[in-house]
């Protein structure tokens, strides 16, 4: 966990955010400002600040494993999913995450 990272604070149960999906590597949850009717917020229990920063490679195939089994378990079929790297590109949260969008 780091200090002053809002991501790693929900991770570690700071403010009762309720996980949609959790696995080993990962808890997803609800983005608390949708921009779609289907937000959810993939995030590595493991802080990265972002895509630039990561070493494992292997975490990236098991994101990508908990979107599917997350979509797959709330019965999402079509849907988007986005990276956000670097603050230019729109990144607010330095804490590495996949959003899933959905209608
Ligand atoms: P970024 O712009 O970094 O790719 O995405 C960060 C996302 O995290 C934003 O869509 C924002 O609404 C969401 N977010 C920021 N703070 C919180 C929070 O405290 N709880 C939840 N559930 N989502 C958050
Ligand atoms: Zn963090």
């Amino acid at each position: 966990m780091t200090e002053d990272c809002i991501f790693c604070k929900i991770i570690n149960g700071d403010f009762g955010t309720e996980f949609v999906y959790e696995n080993k590597y990962a808890v997803v949850f609800k983005d608390i400002n949708p921009k779609a009717p289907i937000h959810l917020l993939v995030v590595p229990r493991v802080h990265t600040e972002s895509l630039n920063e990561l070493e494992d490679k292997n975490l990236m195939g098991e994101l990508l494993q908990t979107v599917k089994d997350v979509t797959k378990k709330i019965g999402l079929k079509s849907y988007k999913t986005l990276i956000n790297t670097g603050k230019e590109a729109g990144q607010e949260v330095f804490h590495l995450h996949i959003h899933i969008l959905g209608n």
